[in-house]
């Protein structure tokens, strides 16, 4: 089996060719993981598992959603027992979808379950463990010591699943790392990939190979440097390649959650990793079929794209971040965020009063200028210049013609052609932008390199854009050239939907490896549409611009919501309390806050959220500060007010001033 991956590319089969990794199969009822089949689209239900009824309905509606494997969580011996219940209540519907038994905490509903359904999630964090949040010394022999325990508990269910046919998930969380790996490792990557390592060698000893594993967080950073790493310590250390199933965990709902999940999910899956996905949203399951069937979608020929030109080296740490050293460039580079570009260059003639898609709102009666949150850096007009004053802190974009005849070039500067730049014409002194195709980028490098007063849009007509993209920075990088570079993508007239998970993959898949230093999204050049469309449009490119700055963990401009996506444990509405906390607090900046259904598994969950809102009781909610409670079972309604005036206490509340939204 290790001849299969003999060609990888440190975590990858090739970072220029889409080929998907190699994989065993594994079979999951009617249903294989891996091998040369189509990736699998799953989902979890959200119903109390007690409910018999009710999660046979939700089943259907997600199995009618696309979903082809469905996961449903066992808390205890009971609901690992009604698994039975739902599975017949499926099968004499017609249903053959198999399920999945999802189990944190107990072996005992686990070693029932793999008896019934056709595959069981463990989490090793907490299969054998309770967590004390305890920091241990171990030395080898008692690190030992609690290997050994751990392999008594968990054979039990090993052997089970041989005899039963049963597959298995070594599921590893980020946020719900046990004591023993914490301690040794940190919540660091390479402790979620030893996590599930521990019980793969039990697995391996027992000749039980129908394994599949995740490394989930919701840090889209941690999550694609452990499946990476994940990758390599399996091809490191002889074990078999073992099929990857994909997930953010706790992404959140709307737009947020569904660019947060394309960021992680879309660059594994950019690099042919990943043989299932599981896109988890704090909303409905029968939502999250669908998200995931586009992510996956996109890949269905694209092992036919245009060659790409290997660059000599990628030098850059795949399995950690670490921004790419550039020049300061007006405000792009150095030690900048990365900037959002809009193309406005459809609109023609623009009224102050439509800057507002891009987040600047012209207040009449007081003559100025407010931003919400999302104001873009820079606008690209092309042709079309602006006729008014922009506001202050924003910045115009012309083409270079346009700008030569400009009376005012101090506040606009220049878009070039590769070649017009190249003909060294009249330059702003400051900054200058040259839109390059990366197929044009090699006759560029000498006279890029010392630049101080230039940023490229890179651009590229591959298919597999983001490797393309990718491997003209990693170009420039073993040049020594440091020109800051803004990816510019178009997607001409897909809908707005998958314009959202495709910038995000693409641009995402850069952000996460340090490389980029804005967004731009194009408009595509369409015959005449209306243009309250156009201005949709922009609206979008805006908002989804910074939403994978933010989901990329590269600005920070929202408040963060890190929700779980509800199961059968979550003691409270949670699409309806993340919209009400979510109301109340969306103007605190870069503020994370976790919002978590339970009390058994929230905590671990919600990670590095700044404070915790979690579900301990009927009725009643625990309060956190970071990973610390604050205020247990507060009445759920006086919890948020109490949330706030946890934040208030902490000195990170501010109040609402101005909401231009309603201006
Ligand atoms: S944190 Fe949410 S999704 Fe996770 S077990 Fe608890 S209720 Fe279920």
């Amino acid at each position: 089996m290790k001849a299969l991956l003999h060609n990888l590319d440190s975590y990858c089969t090739s970072r220029t060719r889409y080929s998907r990794r190699k994989t065993i199969p594994v079979q999951v009822g009617p249903v294989t993981i891996g091998g040369d089949n189509p990736i699998v689209i799953q989902s979890m239900t959200t119903v109390d598992t007690m409910d018999t009824g009710g999660s046979i309905e939700q089943c259907i509606r997600m199995i009618e959603s696309g979903c082809e494997l469905i996961r449903i969580t066992a808390p205890s011996m009971k609901e690992a027992e009604n698994l039975a219940a739902i599975k017949e209540g499926l099968r004499q519907r017609g249903y053959q979808t198999p399920l999945v038994a999802d189990i944190h905490f107990t072996p005992n509903a686990a070693e029932i379950a793999a008896k019934i359904v056709e595959k069981v999630r463990i989490n090793p964090g907490n299969y054998a463990d309770k967590k004390k949040f305890e920091l241990i010394t171990y030395t080898d022999e008692s690190y030992q010591e609690e290997l050994d325990r751990i392999r008594e508990r968990f054979l039990p269910l090993v052997r089970i699943c041989k005899e039963h046919g049963t597959a298995m998930r070594i599921g590893t969380n980020h946020g719900s790392l046990s004591d023993r790996i914490m301690s040794r490792y940190g919540d660091t990557p390479l402790g979620m990939v030893e996590s599930a390592l521990e019980f793969l060698r039990i697995c391996e000893e027992e000749n039980f190979h129908q394994i599949v594993i995740s490394m989930k967080s919701s840090n889209t950073q941690v999550m694609v440097q452990a499946y990476r790493l994940l990758v390599q310590k399996l091809e490191e250390g002889g074990f078999q390649p073992y099929p990857l199933h994909l997930g953010v965990t706790e992404a959140g709902d709307g737009e947020d959650g569904r660019i947060k999940s394309a960021v992680g999910i879309g660059t594994l899956l950019e690099d042919g990793l990943g043989d299932t996905v599981r896109v988890s949203l704090t909303e409905d399951p029968e939502f999250e079929a669908p998200v995931a069937q586009a992510l996956v979608a996109r890949y269905a020929g694209r092992a036919e794209h245009a060659p790409i030109a290997a660059p000599a080296a990628y030098p850059y740490d795949p399995f950690s971040y670490k921004k790419r050293e550039t020049v300061e460039v007006a405000n792009f580079g150095g030690a900048n965020v990365p900037r959002v570009i809009v193309d406005m260059s459809r609109l023609g003639d623009l009224s102050p009063k439509e800057m507002k898609a891009v987040g600047h709102f012209y207040l009449p009666e007081l003559d100025k200028w407010k931003m919400n949150d999302l104001g873009s850096d820079y606008i690209y007009t092309g042709e079309q210049p602006i006729p008014f004053m922009l506001p202050n802190g924003m910045k115009q974009i012309q083409s270079w013609e346009t700008w030569k005849q400009n009376a005012d070039r101090k506040n606009s500067f220049p878009a070039f052609k590769a070649a017009e730049w190249l003909a060294q014409s009249e330059l702003h002194p400051e900054l200058n932008f040259v839109e390059v195709d990366t197929e044009e980028l090699a006759e560029l490098l000498p006279a890029l390199r010392e630049r101080k007063d230039v940023v490229l849009l890179l651009e590229t007509k591959n298919s597999h854009a983001m490797p393309a993209l990718r491997a003209a920075l990693a170009t420039l990088m073993v040049e020594g050239i440091q020109v800051p570079v803004v990816p510019s993508l178009n997607y001409g007239d897909q809908s707005a939907d998958k314009t959202m998970l495709y910038a995000a993959t693409d641009v995402g898949g850069l952000l996460i490896d340090g490389l980029g230093e804005g967004v731009l999204l194009r408009m595509a050049a369409k015959s005449a549409q209306p243009r309250e469309q156009l201005l949709d449009m922009v609206k979008l490119h805006n908002s989804v611009s910074f939403g994978v700055l933010q989901a990329a963990r590269t600005r920070m401009t929202k408040t963060e919501y890190i929700s779980c996506p509800s199961c059968g444990r979550t003691l409270f509405d949670l699409q309806e309390t993340t919209a009400m906390i979510r109301k109340r607090t969306d103007h605190l900046k870069g503020v994370k806050i976790g919002i978590m259904g339970c009390i058994v598994n929230g905590p671990g969950e919600m990670a590095d959220a700044d404070y915790g809102y979690v579900g301990s009781g009927k009725g009643k909610i625990t309060l956190y500060k970071g990973q610390e409670v604050i205020k247990r079972s507060v009445p759920s309604e006086r919890a948020v007010d109490e949330l706030i005036e946890i934040i208030r206490q902490d000195n990170k509340w501010i109040e609402p001033e101005f909401n231009p939204e309603q201006a």
